[in-house]
């Protein structure tokens, strides 16, 4: 049985024991250093995702066995770029993670409307430098490489999709497509939006389109944002142009646009996006000038009500697989580190597996559920120039700080 890397020496010495009756082996002693608590329980968790990697990272950290399995054969490199805010920084650097060299430090948020008029500027390195994270906006495969990055090549399995699960009252079985079978002691769904595991809990998938859409691309455009420390949105009634810098002279780039559903994609998108979006004011223009078709990727946004409870028993869901949402407030991945952090906290807190789920699915639910209805609503999105025009900047900026808080168990849990 692979080992985790220990927490300390002590660990290191400590075998794995399987659990009896619903609980796992949890041990409080003197190990030298401190007073070191040894608790392991085997984890199944599908999906390498951000919310799997992190989950992976969270509890091998804490000395627990996880296994891994990815349905794709490697980890996704496609994706563009995600926004981290001060939670999603804060929660990686908890885990050990180093965002050093990568992405870049987002530090103004800017509003303009689609003539070029300006509208509203956030400062949202307020909110940085009351957390004491930054605001990092970097290319998802670097997010994904970086949480990978310290793990055993043993502990993810690529090329495994799970088909099912099933539990009793002692283990959870994982089931995949290749009729072979994973057991644990929990098994956490992180697998996505589509997830199999949370359909298999929750008795199908309640997501349902929101009506809008992504065009995103992630490349090397000359404008003056790409090596700056600032995002620029650009208002309109065709939708929403988002412009930010992402490091290593690559631009993140994406047009928010309604979308009902089964709407069929343009057979040339860009084409598309230049008659929606091309007569904008500066710098859009320049963007979709220098835009081809393979630099760009489509996302239908998704939502649905987020429960209270997210499992059953010795199985509970993460990430997006528990709170599918669109985009537009930048918190999926953040939101999916969320839950990586408050599974380990709730794994600390008892010895009993299907109570520290339900601990852990309590904690979260409601942050994630007011992310996801503010984020499902496209609020903003709606293009709505006097709102934006007339809102003092210092009152959403300090709004900014607060928001983040509001939907985040890790800066709450933060001292004042
Ligand atoms: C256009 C766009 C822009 C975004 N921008 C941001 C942003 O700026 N900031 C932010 O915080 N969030 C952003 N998000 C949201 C963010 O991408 C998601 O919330 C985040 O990726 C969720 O992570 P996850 O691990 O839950 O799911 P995923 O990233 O979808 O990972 C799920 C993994 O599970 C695997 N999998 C799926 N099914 C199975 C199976 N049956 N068996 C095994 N493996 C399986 C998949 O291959 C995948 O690797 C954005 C999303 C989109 C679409």
């Amino acid at each position: 049985m692979a080992m985790v890397p220990p927490l300390c020496s002590c660990l290191a010495r400590w075998q794995h024991r399987p659990a009896v009756a619903g609980r796992y082996a949890i041990r409080d002693h003197w190990c030298g250093a401190g007073v070191c608590r040894e608790v392991a329980v085997r984890v199944l968790v599908i999906g390498a995702g951000i919310g799997g990697l992190g989950a992976a990272r969270a509890l091998s950290r804490d000395g627990h066995e996880v296994a891994v399995f990815e349905r794709a054969g490697h980890l996704r490199t496609a994706g563009g770029a995600l926004t981290l805010w001060s939670n999603g920084t804060g929660i990686l650097s908890e885990l050990g993670v180093s965002l050093d060299g990568v992405g870049a430090p987002i530090e103004m948020l800017q509003v303009q409307r689609w003539d070029g008029r300006f509208l509203m500027s956030i400062d949202v390195a307020r909110a940085a430098s009351r957390f004491g994270h930054p605001h990092v906006l970097l290319p998802r495969r670097r997010l994904l490489e970086r949480l990978a990055d310290g793990l055993p090549l043993s502990m993810v399995t690529f090329g495994r999709a799970c088909t099912g699960m099933a539990q009793d009252a002692d283990r959870v079985r994982a089931e995949f497509d290749d009729g072979t079978t994973a057991s644990g002691d929990l098994l956490i769904g992180a697998d996505g939006h589509r997830s199999v595991v949370r359909d298999h809990l929750w008795g199908g998938d309640p997501t349902v389109p929101s009506g809008w859409a992504t065009w995103q691309g992630l490349s090397a455009v000359p404008i003056d944002v790409t090596s700056s420390r600032r995002g620029l949105m650009v208002a309109g009634g065709a939708g929403m142009c988002g412009l930010m810098p992402a490091g290593e002279g690559l631009l993140q780039w994406w047009f928010d646009l309604r979308w009902p559903a089964g709407d069929r994609l343009p057979a040339s998108p860009i084409a598309d996006l230049r008659q929606r979006f091309g007569h904008w004011a500066a710098p859009v223009g320049e963007v979709l000038a220098t835009a081809h078709e393979a630099d760009v990727e489509f996302f239908a946004h998704y939502r649905h009500r987020v429960p209270r409870c997210w499992g059953t028993g010795r199985a509970t869901v993460a990430g997006d697989a528990a709170h599918t949402m669109p985009p537009t407030r930048a918190q999926g991945a953040n939101q999916a580190l969320e839950d990586a952090w408050a599974l380990a906290g709730a794994l600390r807190a008892t010895g009993d597996v299907s109570a520290a789920l339900r601990r852990y699915e309590r904690a979260r639910s409601r942050r994630a559920a007011l992310v996801a209805r503010v984020a499902g609503s496209e609020d903003f999105n709606r293009y709505r120039p006097a709102m934006f025009g007339l809102t003092p900047d210092a009152l959403v900026s300090r709004y900014n700080t607060r928001w983040l808080k509001q939907v985040s168990n890790y800066l709450a849990a933060m001292p004042a």
